[in-house]
């Protein structure tokens, strides 16, 4: 994992888009696909983010307590080039030129440490939790510090500095705690001056009553403004991570929520519905399509020049979309109304909304009900026999 070569990068990158999109350009953003399926996405690997986690989680291994000949090399050289002191925390910063001379395997994992975790927090824990050097938020003159002569003394986190009132200690106080020499005075006068303005306030503010749940002194990086062990940070973890960490919403559901003037949407049960009611990857897929607003019809189909009309195959009279297909059509509502029917003396068959006839009966308190589940399962073969059957009469118009 050291070097990937980027042609294999690219190689397996074109491998996973001949499988989604049989090669041709991919209709849902990369970043959407590898989300959880509960947040809209197919768990697809991310190949830059795996890579960089399957090397990340060297670390944990490097600072595990056992004793390997493996290790002298790096820890001399972190000791050598980043200090005594120095730790894998989340928001690592400093020179690149000072790990000029360090082999690339663990350059690479410098760099990426630095890149990939960063998080800020106003939650006191994880503030007094903060390890002071080579950390992007506190500076002087625009980068990360590390005093080794503090180090050496043992002040390392944002919580050696401050007293349990949520003050800064005095001077004095530090001195005498730590053992400091007058001559550190001024470094100490930088230390506190380059703390960011807002975590003061914040440990201030905290003082007057809420406890402080954990600090954590030891190697530690902070995730959703939560503290992780070090120990904690298998591959996996850090694969999760990176994927989560900027989070980004898929561009559909801001048109949905649009559509049904609805902010409040429950997006998980919506995109776990499918994976719910069928195992059949074709049908979990096709609705995939749908909310991802990618199945498509006649409207879209004609601006690429792929069929004759615009024009619904069923009524010839609207744009074919997916709200007229599955929700306006007096046909398609007509044979819903025949399938209610049929179904009656069994059981009732809901009416469709255009919300549901998109989405699927998610918000219902029978969500885990069997009926419920056979009622979303017949929707959803329901539409795909609508989309199915439309083929035929698609060209029909001359
Ligand atoms: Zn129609």
């Amino acid at each position: 994992m050291s070097n990937v070569p980027k042609s294999i990068i690219e190689q397996l990158k074109r491998i996973q888009n001949e499988f989604l999109w049989n090669g041709s350009n991919p209709k849902i953003k990369y970043n959407t696909l590898s989300l959880d399926f509960k947040n809209g996405g197919l768990k697809n690997v991310d190949v830059d983010k795996k890579i960089i986690s399957l090397r990340c989680s060297w670390v944990r291994k490097m600072y595990d307590n056992t004793c390997h000949d493996w290790k002298i090399i790096p820890s001399f050289l972190v000791k050598k080039y980043l200090g005594e002191n120095f730790q894998f925390h989340s928001n690592l910063h400093f020179r690149n030129s000072m790990i000029q001379n360090i082999p690339s395997f663990y350059k690479e994992i410098l760099k990426d440490w630095k890149q990939f975790f960063s998080s800020f927090t106003a939650i006191p824990s994880c503030i007094l939790s903060q390890h002071l050097w080579y950390n992007r938020f506190i500076k002087v003159d625009n980068l990360g510090i590390c005093f080794s002569k503090f180090a050496a003394r043992n002040v390392n986190n944002v919580i050696d500095l401050f007293a349990s009132n949520g003050k800064v200690k005095t001077w004095r106080l530090l001195k005498n705690e730590f053992d400091l020499s007058n001559d550190m005075y001024f470094q100490w006068m930088q230390i506190i001056n380059a703390i960011p303005k807002q975590w003061k306030e914040k440990l201030l503010e905290n003082a007057s009553g809420n406890p402080i749940n954990i600090v954590f002194k030891e190697h530690h990086i902070i995730k959703n403004s939560r503290i992780v062990s070090l120990n904690k940070l298998i591959s996996k973890e850090i694969y999760n991570y990176l994927i989560t960490e900027k989070f980004d919403k898929p561009t559909s559901q801001k048109y949905f929520e649009n559509l049904f003037n609805d902010q409040n949407l429950k997006w998980e049960l919506i995109y776990t519905l499918p994976r719910k009611i069928t195992k059949d990857s074709y049908t979990r897929n096709f609705q995939y399509k749908i909310l991802n607003n990618i199945l498509y019809l006649n409207k879209k189909l004609y601006l690429f020049g792929k069929v004759e009309t615009p024009l619904c195959s069923y009524c010839m009279l609207y744009d074919e979309s997916i709200i007229h297909l599955f929700w306006n059509c007096v046909y398609v509502k007509n044979l819903w109304q025949q399938l209610q029917l049929y179904f009656n003396d069994d059981f009732k068959l809901p009416d469709l909304t255009l919300q549901t006839a998109i989405f699927g009966f998610w918000n219902s308190k029978d969500y885990d009900n069997e009926i419920f589940q056979l009622i979303n399962h017949l929707l959803l073969i329901f539409k795909i026999n609508i989309y199915k059957a439309r083929d035929k009469k698609s060209y029909r118009i001359k």
